[in-house]
């Protein structure tokens, strides 16, 4: 109906970095990087070496504050923090709680800081899951880890009758994860990005696409209709509007085949509820009178006015309920600001 406002659950973010929320303008990195292994090394691996768990707390907020401002009412988060592990996943499950959105937790364990540092990873999971959280196992990536630590994530994960979040094939570097990974997965996991994947690689789960990141790292295109699993999207870090990623999965489509219908991204969008039921109990009143996926593909902006996270009021006319927006977004520049200062002294 024209002019009269719409209605829908909540939107999932399928694949978040809530940790990165106060890299925007972060110090450039020692020297510029050229692919996306430098991209890890130069950029992603010094940030989550300099975080501390009062960074976090604030970088999670205020990544919280933008998902409920896009409608997004629940987040599959995947955290690093190597120098800040004990205790991690509930600094972010407790900082989404205070903004009211739903947050999936997981650490992803990793072998480039030394096997030591992996197994505080997996036991960082393994307090989280024991302790009732919700979230699931998280593990970097395949090229990071030996097959002893892919082993005993999958087999945490089994235990606690959870999936694996993991990259898979983002770059070139992880071409093998196929042959790494192939006995482990299961209809839980979840396989993120898949871009360098074979059509028919073999593992089992669900590919969480992230067009955005994927352009911004220049990786290429995952061209996600190849594959037999379902796909979900995400935004790899890169805030939660769930819209804005669908019209760029929608377009990223369209661009390698000008037949392609945005009922194809919208139905990817629609995945994260598969993996994310509880955010079909929330209701998001949009500025918009229409979710017609080919409306919605060609209309630029449209916020979120009412949500409600399981009954409870969390956003009303645009502004957060729970929390103060201003103090979050001061507290959060506070913090990215000795963020930044850590990225200038570090070697
Ligand atoms: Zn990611």
């Amino acid at each position: 109906m024209a002019g009269t406002p719409f209605r829908s659950p909540g939107l999932v973010c399928a694949h978040h970095h809530l940790y990165s929320a106060l890299a925007r303008g972060m110090p450039a990195p020692p020297s510029r990087p050229t692919d996306f292994r430098s991209i890890l090394e130069q950029v992603w691996w010094r940030l989550d070496r300099a975080l501390d768990l009062e960074m976090l707390e604030w970088s999670a907020k205020l990544g919280a504050l933008e998902a409920l401002g896009a409608g997004c009412t629940a987040i599959i988060d995947h955290h690093e923090s190597p120098n800040a592990i004990e205790g991690s996943l509930d600094v972010i499950a407790a900082a989404c709680a205070e903004v009211g959105v739903r947050v999936s937790c997981a650490y992803g364990v990793t072998d480039r800081h030394g096997h030591a540092a992996a197994l505080v990873g997996l036991a960082e999971n393994e307090r989280f899951l024991a302790g009732g959280g919700r979230g699931m196992v998280g593990v970097h990536a395949a090229f990071t880890c030996s097959d002893d630590t892919l082993a005993a994530a999958a087999e945490l994960a089994a235990a606690h009758d959870v999936g694996v979040h993991i990259h898979v094939a983002e770059g070139v570097d992880d071409v093998d994860a196929p042959a790494r990974l192939g006995d482990l997965t299961t209809d839980r996991w979840l396989l993120i990005h898949g871009v360098h994947l074979a059509d028919d690689h073999g593992l089992r789960g669900t590919i969480v696409h992230n067009p955005r990141s994927n352009m911004n790292n220049a990786v290429g295109y995952a061209r996600p209709t190849r594959f037999v699993n379902p796909v979900a999207l995400g935004t790899d870090g890169i805030g939660a509007d769930m819209f804005d990623e669908f019209r760029l999965a929608f377009v990223r489509h369209r661009e390698s085949d000008v037949e392609a219908s945005p009922e194809t991204a919208w139905a990817w969008l629609e995945q994260g509820w598969k993996l994310f039921p509880e955010a079909m109990h929330d209701s998001v009143t949009w500025s918009h009178p229409t979710l017609d996926p080919w409306h919605l593909a060609y209309t630029t902006t449209v916020n979120a006015v009412d949500v409600d996270i399981d009954g409870d009021a969390v956003l009303r006319g645009g502004v957060p309920t729970r929390v103060d927006a201003g103090e979050v977004r001061a507290r959060a520049a506070e913090q990215s600001v000795r963020l930044f200062r850590a990225l200038e002294d570090m070697p």
